[in-house]
Order: C-alpha cells, then structure tokens, then sequence
C-alpha cells in the first residue's frame, strides 16, 4: 500500500493536489476538513461537535478527529492506499494513524509537504472565501488563526516524520501542474 501524507499549511494547494493525484495513483483521498463540512452541512451530531471549533479556526479535538479518521479508511477496506489530506494535525493524531496502519501490515510511506510563505496563503484563502461558501475562509481573524494553529501544533511532525526519513518538502508556489510535477517526482521515487 502506499499511504501518503499531504501536508501544509491551511491554502497551501493540498485538496487540490490530492484531487489529481488520488486518479493519477490510484488512492483513495480522504480530507479531513471535508468530512467535517459534509457532517455539518447534514447536521449530524460530529458536524454539530466539530462546527464550534471549525468556525473559530481551531482544531477539532483529537479524540473526535482520530475515530472519524479509522471510520473513514474502515470504508474503504479495498484500498491500493491512502492520501491523507489535513490529517494529522498533533502528534497524537500521527500516533494514532500510525496504530491504525499497523494494524493493517502497512504504514505511512511519505509526508510530502507544500511549502508556501504566509503572506501568500492569507491572500489564497480570502480568494477562495470569496466562491467557496466557508465561514473560516471569509475572515481574516479566523485565517490568521490557523495559520499560528498551524505553527504551534501541527508543524511539529516534520520532525515527527523527518525522524523516520519520511519527510519530502516541495515548493508550493507555481501552477498546478507544475506542483504536481513536483510532487510525482518524489511519488515516483519512493
Ligand atoms: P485548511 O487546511 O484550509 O485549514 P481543512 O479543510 O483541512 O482546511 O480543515 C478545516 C478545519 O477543520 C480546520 O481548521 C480544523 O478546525 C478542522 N480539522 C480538519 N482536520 C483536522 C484534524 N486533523 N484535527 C483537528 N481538526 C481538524
């Protein structure tokens, strides 16, 4: 199997990578932030937990997060392997995945993170706020916020995933081709 972990920071390009990717490799691409917004846009009792926290652009918290995460790759038993979008995001959550693929002889083949500077990501994400109807890309306090979310707690597992030779950064700023170009070289050499 081969597990990917797309990683980076909010806006960084990673649902759109994965969405080419995901056809180009065969894996079955599971985004976090999509199945929260999928949960709250049907109102089901994890979309009513997860929107308090979503909507302030902090994490969801572990324990909620890891049990949605094992539920969605127990959908798909039959996968060639996984790209794991916005997941992990703590390193508790990096345990728990790491758990979970051992209990399927298999584990987390790569992190491959787009490397995008600040001040660019603000700007993409206020774009995309503008078409994409999410309450956490309108407004810029809430962008800002994850961005340093992002700094205090999920950047810490590069190290994480450095430390067992799994780390690969790739430039995040070009066209969508080109960032895929990127990212298959390191796919292609795994
Ligand atoms: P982005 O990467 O643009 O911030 P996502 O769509 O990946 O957006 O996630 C949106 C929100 O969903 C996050 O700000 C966070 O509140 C929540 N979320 C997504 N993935 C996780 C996770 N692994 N752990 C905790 N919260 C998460």
């Amino acid at each position: 199997m081969t597990n990917l972990v797309l990683f980076g920071p909010p806006g960084a390009g990673k649902g759109t990578q994965a969405d080419i990717l995901k056809e180009k490799y065969q894996l079955v691409h599971i985004s976090t932030g999509d199945v929260f917004r999928y949960n709250i846009k049907n109102e089901t009792e994890l979309g009513l937990t997860a929107k308090s926290f979503i909507d302030k652009g902090q994490l969801v918290p572990d324990e909620v997060t890891i049990n949605m995460l094992n539920a969605e790759v127990d959908k798909n038993a039959e996968a060639n392997g996984f790209i794991f979008d916005g997941f992990p995001r703590t390193e508790n959550q990096a345990d728990a995945l790491a758990e979970l693929l051992k209990g399927k002889g298999t584990e987390v083949k790569a992190m491959i993170a787009l490397e995008v500077e600040d001040e660019v990501l603000v700007k993409r994400l206020l774009e995309r706020g503008k078409t994409s109807g999410r309450k956490d890309d309108a407004d810029e306090a809430v962008i800002r916020n994850r961005i340093t979310v992002y700094y205090e707690e999920t950047a810490i597992l590069k190290e994480y995933y450095k430390k067992q030779n799994k780390y690969y950064g790739v430039d995040g700023v070009g066209s969508i081709e080109e960032i895929t170009e990127r990212i298959s070289k390191v796919i292609d050499n795994l």
